[in-house]
């Protein structure tokens, strides 16, 4: 199944996203990841993304969508996959169906994750990630055994600066006026489903798997 995750930032997408891609044996592409990677390796489009990425703004479509449709022309995403932070505009979706159409796919469903800019607040200022093996803990919700050290590899956790209060904020605003409308463009295509990004990863999963059987698309 060809899968879009939309919601805030803090809504729960890639923590999901990582569960659903290990249920269902597809890959997690993930724009932020597939950005952040290239900041930590000095690329010249890492370089380029790395000045919207510290505000909070977003990286010009152009970019993020040519990275995107490279990545969907490798073998492991034949028979499906997770799109998490991607699309972000509707220009992106708009790029997307029409790359997808021009090799006879489309996106199956689009999840909405709906959450509120209070967990949405409380969710990213909390979260910590590993500098080396990218694991994400929350100080409150999944905190390591040892602060700051990650429980998987040992190494030291650190906030992303883009989750630093004001940051946040702007990606909230961000979200609302350029990624919201997004709703909408899925909606009119009929194939969207709405989710509580409040719910906990497990019951996320149960309610998940079953809007997915019921499409018949697992
Ligand atoms: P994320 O990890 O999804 O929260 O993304 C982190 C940052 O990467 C965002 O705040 C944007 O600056 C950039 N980014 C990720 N995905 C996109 C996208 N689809 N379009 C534009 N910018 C993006």
């Amino acid at each position: 199944m060809k899968l879009v995750l939309l919601g805030p930032p803090g809504a729960g997408k890639g923590t999901q996203s990582m569960v659903l891609s290990k249920k269902y044996n597809m890959p997690h592409i993930s724009t932020g990841d597939i950005l952040r990677e290239f900041v930590k390796k000095s690329l010249p489009l890492g370089i380029k993304a790395k000045s919207y990425m510290d505000k909070g703004e977003l990286v010009p479509d152009d970019i993020v969508t040519g990275i995107v449709v490279e990545r969907l022309k490798d073998a492991d995403t034949k028979k499906g996959y997770i799109l998490d932070g991607f699309p972000r505009t509707v220009k992106q979706a708009e790029d997307l169906d029409a790359a997808l159409n021009k090799s006879g796919s489309a996106i199956d469903m689009a999840v909405y994750f709906q959450t509120s800019e209070a967990t949405a607040i409380e969710r990213l200022s909390g979260r910590r990630v590993c500098k080396v093996c990218g694991f994400n803990y929350h100080i409150k919700n999944i905190p390591p055994k040892k602060s700051g050290v990650c429980d998987k590899c040992g190494n030291q956790l650190f906030q992303r600066p883009d989750d630093k209060e004001d940051t946040v904020r702007n990606r909230l605003k961000v979200y609302e006026s350029q990624t919201k409308p997004l709703i909408e463009y899925y909606t009119k295509k009929g194939i969207i489903k709405e989710v509580s990004g409040d719910l906990g990863v497990d019951g996320l999963l149960e309610v998940l798997s079953k809007i997915f059987r019921d499409a018949k698309l697992a």
